[in-house]
């Protein structure tokens, strides 16, 4: 599958709704690679998704961010019967799962275990105070357009009209000073 929904939102015969989601795992403070792989695995278990895809890992420097400590990023492909904003809720209890704790909001960027980002939902467009829909960074930022375009390249973004392979691609000329080198899971 391209990534976008099959069939739409409107099951036929009572049948929950199916969404396609893309999740993004980040992580710049402890065993990163083993705290995004511990994520995906609680997302495949968690019995109102299923876990259709999960990235490479990409490592990069911070960006936006004054810290010493490199990331790792991952994206996850997801089925679920849930709504953009129950999944939201989840992945932040996730996140306080993994000792993600948070400041005060307009601090700034901080370091962190554990960062889920619910990038894409269906062809969803929402701007609210909790959400906001597509990830309103995700075009900009190429630790999340490579594992994207690696997992869901023909993924067209809603409001830029463009694939997410296109969207890798703009990035890689425009602004090559964004490093990410791919890694591989630790077997
Ligand atoms: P960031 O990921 O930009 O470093 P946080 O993870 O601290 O920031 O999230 C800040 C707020 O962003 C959260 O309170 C959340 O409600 C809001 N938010 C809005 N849209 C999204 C989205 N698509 N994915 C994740 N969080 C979002
Ligand atoms: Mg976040």
């Amino acid at each position: 599958m391209g990534g976008q929904p099959e069939g739409g939102p409107a099951a036929a015969g009572g049948q929950p709704c199916h969404h396609a989601a893309c999740v993004g795992l980040g992580s710049n403070l402890g065993p990163s690679l083993e705290i995004l792989r511990s994520v995906g695995e609680r997302l495949q278990a968690h019995p109102a998704l299923e876990s259709l895809r999960l990235s490479s890992p990409y490592r990069s420097a911070p960006v936006g961010m004054d810290s010493g400590h490199w990331f790792v990023n991952a994206v996850a492909l997801v089925r679920t019967t849930l709504t953009g904003p129950v999944l939201l809720r989840l992945l932040q209890a996730l996140e306080a799962d993994h000792g993600r704790v948070r400041l005060r909001p307009g601090t700034g960027y901080q370091d962190r275990t554990l960062d889920l980002d619910l990038l894409l939902f269906d062809d969803l467009i929402i701007d609210s105070e909790q959400l906001t829909l597509p990830h309103p960074r995700l075009h900009q930022r190429r630790f999340v357009l490579e594992p994207l375009a690696e997992i869901t390249p023909d993924w067209v973004h809603p409001l830029l009209g463009r694939t997410m392979a296109d969207l890798r691609d703009d990035l890689v000329d425009v602004k090559c000073n964004q490093q990410v080198e791919r890694l591989s899971w630790p077997r």
